[in-house]
């Protein structure tokens, strides 16, 4: 059973060395040179909380692939999925048992994916773990975590079950959700909430809470993400949503940290701003709805990107 990360950076690198170190035959794949050469030349170097350690495994330049697999994670920024399919299915890397697993956060990863293969072959995971980069090769992981997935289309077949095996075989605490679009749509506002906000204001998510109108600010931004959501028949609850959000402002839970659009923006990355607010405001037109804060929002963070670019 050969396993492929595709896009191989923190999370990436964080999937990738747990199933190699359970055992699995992997090959991590990215576009980063520097990256894949030291993690040839000198493994993944790992740091937790309490240890410092290497992991062995092989890395690829995606222009170099030649393998096919019979599980790839997708593990890219969003804005760069498409084209690193587009590079496996020139590669022969995807055949018709290949099962397509994206861990990418953000919204409507499953209609994009299933322009290079049946919807039949993908698979939808939530991903409540972290991970961080200290420079190429290197990974920073921190705390605990899970995975939640589903069939895209709603079947529970054998390769699920081989999926569930292999990420719990590697300790990442995986689950077949009984609903994987709520699961998505609920990090998705999450992150559609904090991520702007932090990002324009540049405020920790403690400062962004410290605020006593933050709530007002929130409340119509989830309001507009449940009716969008209820329109794509899934049934959101805001008032939970709200505590979610609420809950990650104390320091002691993730008030200290800078949300990763923020961290994108500030190394001169581009953000994944257009597959969560941009995401949420092309549903709500193409149905009608009106998401005026996450259009405002998904333009205000474009502008300030074009500072990138
Ligand atoms: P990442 O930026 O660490 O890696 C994504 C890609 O960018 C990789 O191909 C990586 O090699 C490349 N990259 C990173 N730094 C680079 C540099 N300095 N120069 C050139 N290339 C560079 O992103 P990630 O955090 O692994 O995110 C991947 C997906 O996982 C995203 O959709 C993200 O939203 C999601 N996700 C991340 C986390 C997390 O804690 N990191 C948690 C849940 C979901």
């Amino acid at each position: 059973y050969k396993i492929a990360i595709a896009g191989a950076g923190a999370m990436g690198g964080r999937i990738g060395i747990s199933l190699k170190q359970a055992g699995y035959d992997v090959e991590l794949i990215d576009d980063w040179e520097e990256h894949v050469q030291r993690i040839n030349k000198q493994g993944v170097e790992v740091k937790t909380e309490t240890d410092v350690y290497t992991v062995n495994v092989p890395a690829v330049l995606s222009k170099d692939v030649s393998d096919s697999f019979d599980l790839i994670i997708i593990l890219t920024k969003a804005m760069n999925s498409e084209k690193m399919m587009q590079r496996l299915k020139e590669a022969g890397s995807i055949h018709k048992d290949t099962a397509i697993l994206c861990m990418m956060n953000g919204l409507g990863h499953g209609e994009r994916l299933s322009k290079f293969v049946p919807m039949s072959q993908v698979y939808l995971a939530v991903v409540m773990w972290t991970a961080g980069l200290r420079g190429p090769g290197q990974l920073l992981l921190e705390g605990g975590g899970y995975i939640d997935f589903h069939r895209s289309d709603g079947i529970v077949d054998e390769q699920s079950n081989a999926i569930l095996q292999l990420l719990n075989d590697a300790n990442l605490n995986a689950r077949v959700s009984d609903d994987i679009f709520k699961s998505i749509w609920s990090k998705a506002t999450l992150n559609s909430v904090l991520n702007p906000l932090c990002t324009i204001l540049d405020k920790t998510i403690y400062e962004f809470g410290s605020y006593e109108h933050s709530r007002e600010m929130i409340i119509p931004m989830i309001e507009e993400i449940v009716s969008v959501a209820r329109a794509r028949n899934v049934e959101l609850d805001g008032k939970l949503l709200l505590n979610k959000i609420e809950a990650a402002y104390p320091k002691e839970t993730q008030g200290l940290h800078y949300p990763s659009m923020h961290q994108d923006y500030n190394k001169g990355r581009l953000t994944e701003i257009d597959y969560l607010n941009g995401q949420i405001s092309a549903y709500g037109e193409e149905l009608g709805i009106p998401t005026p804060i996450n259009t405002l929002l998904t333009h205000q963070i474009h502008q300030l990107e074009m500072k990138i670019m």
